[in-house]
């Protein structure tokens, strides 16, 4: 197997009461699972791709073959995503950015509050299934987007720093149909030490 499905850094309860064990299971051993699997059997066609990253395919999506790529959009960025995801919430997380990050808050979107507002808003705006951002785009400007369905801003050259899932299948069972409650109660999951360490990595990026 190219890629392989990697395991939550963390119990599958241990985020809660914000987000349930059950909703981890599934989230991580089902969805996240099938979209690494989908996208081992989509490179069966054309196994000199699982030579690159998952991230390097979505990086440079127009070399990826026409009968693959939007199977790999999907599942590479299924994959991805969630592989971000899973590092960047934690036990005992939450709480107010620190570092490198907590600069760029401060500098680009006038304090937390301000900031946890516009990407809460950006989140609850996504129509259907998607993703909400902050990304550093290729010229170092820092800016909240969304993407939908499993695109990833990777393939638009942006550098997701983080971002959270807002596909009904991260929430629903807790949440129903209260997006917005857990889009705010999300940032008590919230691992700032793996956000620094990928600002550090975007950066680097140049
Ligand atoms: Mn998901």
């Amino acid at each position: 197997m190219a890629f392989e499905v990697e395991p939550l850094p963390y119990d599958y309860n241990a985020l809660e009461p914000y987000i349930d064990e059950e909703t981890m299971h599934l989230h991580h051993d089902k969805h996240y699972a099938a979209y690494v699997n989908n996208l081992n059997a989509a490179i069966e066609k054309h196994p000199e791709l699982g030579n690159q990253s998952a991230e390097d395919l979505l990086r440079n999506i127009n070399q990826v073959p026409e009968d693959i790529r939007q199977t790999v959009i999907n599942n590479g960025g299924g994959a991805v995503n969630h592989g971000m995801f899973w590092k960047i919430m934690g036990p005992n997380a939450g709480g107010e950015p620190t570092g490198a990050i907590a600069d760029v808050i401060n500098q680009n979107f006038g304090g937390f509050e301000n900031f946890k507002q516009q990407f809460n808003a950006a989140g609850a705006a996504r129509f259907g299934s998607g993703w909400v951002w902050l990304i550093r785009s290729p010229n170092g400007t820092y800016e909240i987007t969304s993407t939908q369905n499993q695109n990833s801003p990777l393939m638009e050259g942006n550098f997701p720093i983080f971002g959270n899932d807002v596909w009904e299948h991260a929430y629903y069972l807790k949440y129903q149909n209260r997006r917005p409650e857990y889009l705010s109660n999300w940032w008590n999951v919230v691992n700032w030490n793996e956000i620094n360490n990928r600002l550090q990595q975007a950066n680097s990026q140049g």
